[in-house]
C-alpha cells in the first residue's frame, strides 16, 4: 500500500497573487531537504502539499524532516487509496489494524473536497465504522474524546486515510523574504534568533567571530556544529569565520575598558556589514534580548546600533531566557551551547562594563582608537565555508 505525506499550507494558502511563489519555494525547500532521505516528487492543489516518496523510502524520517520545513501549519502521513468505497474500507481494515487493536474508542471523520464521490460525508463515516467494529469488536465509538480517529479525506484524484495531523515548522518558505547575516555565538540565543528569521523566510547565513588563540579551534567547531544542527531548519548555509585576535587586542590597548565590549560589538556590526554588502544580504540578525546583560541594555544598544547602516533584526530581543532555552531545545541546539567552550565576548572582556554608555564618548574613544584598517583586513581575511545538510 503506498503513503504519501500531506502537508497543509499555514500562511501561504493566505497570500494573494504571488502564493505560486511560495509554494514553488516551499516545494523546492521539502526536496532539497528530503534529498538524503530519499526520492520524492511533489505536487500541490488547493493550499496542499503532496509529497509522494519513491520506494523503499523510510517514512518515519521523511516525516520527521518535513515537519522542520517552514511553510506547512499542520502535515500528516496518509495511505494513498482509490476513490470507492469498497477499497477505502479494505485498505482502512488492513492498514490501521495494528492502531485500532491497541485502541479503546475510536471515531471516523470524513471529508469530501471531491464533490462528485457518490456518498456523502456522514454517511462514508457511519458506513466505515460499521465495518471497523465487525472487524475489532472490542472497540466503541466515541465522537468526543477516541483513542483514534481515522480521517477519510476525498480528494481530486485519491482518497487519503489518515489518523490524524501533527504541527508543523509553520512559518513561511526560507528564500522568500530576502538574505540576512545572523551573528553567530557558541551560546543559547544566537542559533534560536537564526531559527525565528528563518522562520519568517530568510535565508540565514552565519557570521562568527575567533580570536585564537584566546578561543580554541574546538570552539569554532562547536559553532560550525550549531550551523549543521540548523540546517534542517535553515538549509544550507554560508559560514563566515572572522579573524578577531588583532582587532581585539588592539581594544584591549586603545579604549578605556569600560566601553570594550561596546566597541568591539561596534567593530562586529561594521565587519559583517562588509560581508553583507559584498555577498548582497540585506540585514544583520543577533541573539540579543533587552537587559539580558550589560552589553544588551537599551543604552548599549543605542550605542552600538549606531554602526550599522542597515537593520539589525534581533527576535528574541523581548524574550525570556526561560523561553528561548525551550526554543534551543526543541530544535535541538542547546546541548550544543552548553558545551563549555570560550567565546571571544568573554576575552579580556571588563569587570565592570558601562550599563548606560554615552554615545559621544563611545564615537569619541572608538575614533581615537583608529579601527578602520583592522576592520578592513578582518572582513578580507575572513573565511568562508558552505555548512551543508
Ligand atoms: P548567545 O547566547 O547568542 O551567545 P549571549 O547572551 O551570550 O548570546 P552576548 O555574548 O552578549 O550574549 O552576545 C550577544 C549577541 O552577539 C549574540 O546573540 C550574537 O548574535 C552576537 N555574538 C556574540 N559573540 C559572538 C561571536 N563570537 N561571533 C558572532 N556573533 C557573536
Ligand atoms: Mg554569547
Amino acid at each position: 500500500m503506498k503513503e504519501i505525506i500531506l502537508l497543509k499550507e499555514g500562511e501561504i494558502a493566505l497570500k494573494g497573487l504571488n502564493k505560486r511563489n511560495f509554494e514553488d519555494a516551499f516545494m523546492r525547500n521539502l526536496r532539497h531537504r528530503l534529498k538524503g532521505i530519499g526520492e520524492f516528487s511533489f505536487h500541490c492543489d488547493q493550499s496542499m502539499v503532496y509529497c509522494e516518496p519513491a520506494d523503499g523510502v523510510d517514512m518515519d524520517d521523511a516525516v520527521e524532516m518535513a515537519s522542520k520545513v517552514f511553510g506547512a501549519a499542520a502535515l500528516c502521513r496518509a495511505l494513498v487509496s482509490e476513490k470507492d468505497f469498497g477499497c477505502i474500507s479494505r485498505d482502512t481494515l488492513e492498514h490501521f489494524a495494528k492502531e485500532l487493536d491497541r485502541a479503546r474508542t475510536f471515531k471516523v471523520a470524513a471529508k469530501r473536497a471531491d464533490k462528485n464521490f457518490p456518498m456523502k460525508s456522514p454517511d462514508i463515516c457511519i458506513e466505515l465504522g460499521h465495518l471497523i467494529l465487525e472487524r475489532f469488536p472490542h472497540l466503541t465509538v466515541d465522537v468526543k474524546k477516541p483513542d483514534v480517529v481515522i480521517n477519510v479525506e476525498i480528494r481530486e484524484t485519491n482518497a487519503y486515510i489518515h489518523t490524524g495531523n501533527r504541527h508543523a515548522a509553520g512559518g513561511i518558505p526560507v528564500g522568500t523574504s530576502g538574505k540576512g547575516m545572523l551573528l553567530l555565538s557558541g551560546g543559547i540565543d544566537s542559533p534560536v534568533a537564526a531559527y525565528m528569521m528563518a522562520k519568517r523566510g530568510v535565508d540565514i547565513s552565519c557570521i562568527h567571530f575567533a580570536s585564537p588563540p584566546y578561543t580554541s579551534d574546538r570552539a569554532r567547531l562547536k559553532v560550525e556544529r550549531l550551523c549543521e544542527k540548523l540546517t534542517p531548519y535553515i538549509g544550507d548555509t554560508a559560514f563566515y569565520c572572522v579573524p578577531f585576535t588583532k582587532i581585539q587586542e588592539a581594544l584591549r590597548d586603545r579604549v578605556p575598558s569600560e566601553l570594550f565590549t561596546i566597541i568591539m560589538r561596534r567593530c562586529m556590526l561594521k565587519i559583517a556589514q562588509k560581508i553583507c554588502e559584498k555577498k548582497g544580504l540585506q540585514a544583520l540578525i543577533t541573539g540579543e534580548s533587552v537587559g539580558q546583560v550589560a552589553s544588551q541594555t537599551m543604552g548599549a544598544i543605542v550605542c552600538t546600533d549606531e554602526a550599522a547602516h542597515m537593520p539589525v533584526f534581533r527576535p528574541c530581543i523581548g524574550m525570556d531566557k526561560t523561553e528561548i532555552v525551550e526554543i534551543s531545545q526543541r530544535i535541538g541546539t542547546f546541548d550544543i551551547s552548553i558545551e563549555p567552550y570560550e567565546d571571544c565576548c568573554t576575552v579580556f572582556s571588563p569587570k565592570h562594563p558601562k550599563t548606560r554608555p554615552v554615545l559621544k564618548e563611545v564615537l569619541a574613544a572608538e575614533e581615537k582608537g583608529g579601527f578602520d584598517e583592522l576592520i578592513e583586513e578582518a572582513a578580507e581575511n575572513t573565511e568562508l565555508k558552505v555548512i551543508k545538510l
